[in-house]
């Protein structure tokens, strides 16, 4: 069988070339020509001996997936859709910013989860994307957007994980993605750089801190259990004090001192400063009472697409909401929308999913329930 070496990190490829007989430092120079030269034809890897490039030809490649388009919005922001066979694709999303370049990349073809107010959840789950397949969205864009800049230098500094997928459900595969991106020898992305975001699976989050800290995003959206249940599925198994003590355990190895909370603002839903008050509650230390968790908020406006049957908060009614939190003492920043133009804002993420499971009926029975009772 042919291997695709971008199903590696470094130690998966020293492993692979000790079957071959090579020493470890082959794997490094290979894993260099690889993530930092862009090298797919091994004939172009000069430093190699010929007998081992002639090796490599005959047991493995370097197999990136296809894009199948690209969509440059008004504001530079460059999504990628590409082809993960089986009529499954899934997106890519490029956002330069003045002293930064973003990757948000996919770790699922669609998501299991279902929240609400997400159109890749909508749509349901195909399957689990290979480390190779999550590696190569970042192989492609990085070399992709280094010849069209023409630059040697480094066009991605960051990397989240929050595109299509729920990345602690796909861990197997997102941890030797992560570990490449991190190698000096591969992309040398910094741990505070790397972010991955989660709906709260909170045995994965132990094992993330354990295995591969890096910056961690915990979906929020709402401040109880009852809303939170209704609007991240996930809620029902890993209800909120459990999120809350997972944050706590995560920050005792995360690069960072604080926890990022997500918090899409869904019209008369989630943005009332009652449900303001409720999240302060929940964060902050409080006499005898919880322990706090130190972190920031980011508050999303809910990006709109029919099947959800939810309307953005006004920007008054965001403002107000990050005003409440900030003068609580917690630091509250509002994203702001990239890419909107082209549906590769968060939320939008569509791709193309062969769903197994039933979604678009699930979710709209769920709808007509919940919009009959929306608990605060
Ligand atoms: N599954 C992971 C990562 C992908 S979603 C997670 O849920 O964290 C990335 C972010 O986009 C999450 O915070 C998610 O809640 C948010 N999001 C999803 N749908 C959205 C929408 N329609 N508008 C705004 N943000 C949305
Ligand atoms: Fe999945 Fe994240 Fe969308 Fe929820 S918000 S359905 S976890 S991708």
């Amino acid at each position: 069988m042919t291997a695709n070496l971008l199903d590696f990190d470094l130690d998966g490829l020293a492993v692979f070339c000790e079957q071959l007989g090579e020493k470890r430092f082959r794997a490094t120079q290979l894993f260099r020509w690889i993530h930092q030269k862009g090298a797919q034809d091994f004939d172009q890897m000069s430093d190699l001996a010929k007998s081992l490039r002639e090796k490599l030809k005959t047991c493995a490649q370097v197999l990136p997936l296809t894009p199948i388009s690209r969509h440059d919005s008004a504001d530079g922001t460059i999504k990628w859709l590409f082809d993960v066979g089986d009529g499954n694709a899934v997106e890519t999303v490029f956002i330069p910013e003045d002293d930064r370049g973003t990757l948000c990349i996919s770790s699922q073809a669609g998501c299991a989860v279902g929240c609400r107010f997400c159109s890749t959840g909508h749509q349901g789950f195909s399957r689990n994307l290979t480390t190779g397949e999550i590696l190569s969205q970042l192989w492609f864009a990085e070399h992709t957007l280094r010849k069209q800049f023409n630059t040697t230098d480094r066009v991605i500094s960051n990397v989240v994980m929050m595109g299509m997928g729920e990345p602690l459900q796909n861990y197997s595969a997102l941890v030797p993605a992560l570990r490449a991106m991190l190698d000096d020898h591969g992309y040398g992305l910094s741990r505070r750089r790397v972010t991955v975001s989660t709906s709260g699976v909170v045995p994965m989050m132990d094992r993330l801190g354990e295995d591969c800290p890096v910056a961690l995003a915990v979906s929020l959206h709402a401040p109880t259990d009852g809303l939170r249940d209704n609007l991240v599925p996930l809620n029902r198994k890993y209800p909120l004090h459990e999120l809350m003590d997972a944050c706590r355990r995560y920050l005792a190895h995360a690069p960072r001192d604080f926890i990022t909370f997500e918090y899409c603002m869904l019209d008369g839903v989630n943005d009332q400063p009652e449900h303001a008050q409720a999240l302060i509650d929940l964060v902050r230390p409080q006499r005898g009472l919880a322990q706090g968790v130190s972190c920031k908020f980011n508050l999303i406006p809910f990006n709109p697409f029919p099947a959800s049957g939810l309307t953005r908060s006004s920007a008054a009614t965001v403002k107000a909401f990050a005003e409440q939190l900030s003068a609580a003492g917690i630091i509250t920043t509002v994203r702001k929308t990239r890419g909107d133009d082209i549906d590769a804002a968060c939320g939008q993420l569509a791709g193309d999913v062969k769903d197994r499971t039933d979604a678009a009926s699930r979710m709209a029975k769920q709808r007509v329930i919940a919009l009959k009772q929306v608990p605060s």
